[in-house]
């Protein structure tokens, strides 16, 4: 398979402020030395708690953030030092959806003006050309061509999310950076919006990024999940091997908290001890304050993302690094 995406040791840092002067002290690595690639067709699932950098790690391949450091290419394009010109051009082909439908959707604009901005941001189509295609992706999401003319209060969350997914297919990219997209919803209602974007990810050949802060969300839509701590990828791994034989500590522990009706699924309750860090150690695995198994090498050495058996890598040191 072809490689759509590829992430090389990309980074993000934050100046920290603290204190009423807002002196600077030292940085906030959100996303630190994170490398990934996203094949042609399938959905890479990036999951981790809030503030874990998977957002982040999103919004700078769109450059909607400038990377502190390192390589975003797609689709043989470099994108980290393209000009905003180019990049708006790149953007035809990357599109985002985001978490919170309402929010990300123009209470003031019918539906028609929502979906049909992507278009002529682009260039593309005549009015009416873009009415039909306004009309025809309402359709391609499940709703219908007269709710074109209504406005985003008039619908209901999960419509609203289907009128955001719509907006992302309007100019036909090739890659959906998906932010967390059912997370605002119902569980009875996060099933059918999961389902109608594995359905268009067979018709239109796309390629996603699905950000959860769940594994359970990722389970069935993800070919590959990756998932992220502090800042740090710590595991990264074809869906079934993830799931059948989490290898980091910290997965061990989010999949311990994910109610699996197989009861042959059921594994030891891995107990997380300690807070929610909301800084990262400043040396040696971010994850040691919490580790149940953390040793005198974990609080000195950073584990590398190694690959220990075919398409499963991890980040620790329980498993040696070749
Ligand atoms: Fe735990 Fe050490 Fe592995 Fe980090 S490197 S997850 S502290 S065992
Ligand atoms: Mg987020």
């Amino acid at each position: 398979s072809n490689v759509l995406l590829k992430v090389d040791n990309l980074k993000k840092y934050f100046p920290k402020r603290s204190g009423a002067v807002g002196k600077k002290h030292g940085e906030v690595k959100a996303v630190d030395d994170v490398s990934f690639e996203v094949n042609e067709g399938e959905t890479l699932g990036i999951v981790g708690e809030s503030g874990c950098g998977k957002s982040t790690t999103g919004r700078m391949i769109m450059r909607l953030l400038e990377p502190t450091e390192g390589s975003i290419k797609f689709d043989g394009i470099e994108l980290s030092t393209l000009s905003n010109k180019d990049m708006r051009k790149a953007r035809r082909d990357i599109q985002m959806v985001f978490q919170d439908p309402y929010a990300s959707l123009n209470p003031r604009h019918t539906v028609k003006k929502i979906l049909e901005e992507p278009l002529i941001v682009h260039g593309i189509g005549s009015s009416a050309e873009r009415k039909e295609m306004v009309e025809e992706y309402l359709e391609i999401v499940g709703l219908s061509a007269y709710h074109a003319r209504r406005f985003p209060h008039q619908f209901s969350g999960g419509q609203r999310q289907r009128i955001g997914i719509a907006r992302a297919l309007m100019t036909n990219p090739k890659l959906i950076i998906a932010d967390e997209p059912v997370s605002a919803l119902d569980v009875s209602i996060q099933a059918q919006v999961l389902n109608l974007m594995q359905k268009l990810q067979e018709d239109l050949k796309l390629t996603y990024i699905f950000i959860a802060h769940d594994l359970g969300v990722v389970r069935h839509i993800s070919d590959r999940v990756g998932v992220m701590y502090l800042g740090r990828l710590v595991e990264l791994a074809d869906s079934e091997s993830l799931y059948a034989e989490p290898l980091h500590p910290y997965t061990q522990a989010l999949l311990s908290s994910v109610p699996v009706p197989d009861p042959t699924y059921e594994r030891e309750k891995v107990i997380i001890t300690g807070d929610v860090a909301n800084s990262v150690p400043d040396a040696g695995c971010a994850f040691h304050t919490r580790c149940p198994y953390a040793t005198i090498t974990c609080k000195m050495n950073v584990p590398n993302l190694v690959e220990v058996k075919k398409g499963h890598s991890v980040a620790c040191h329980l498993y040696g690094e070749a």
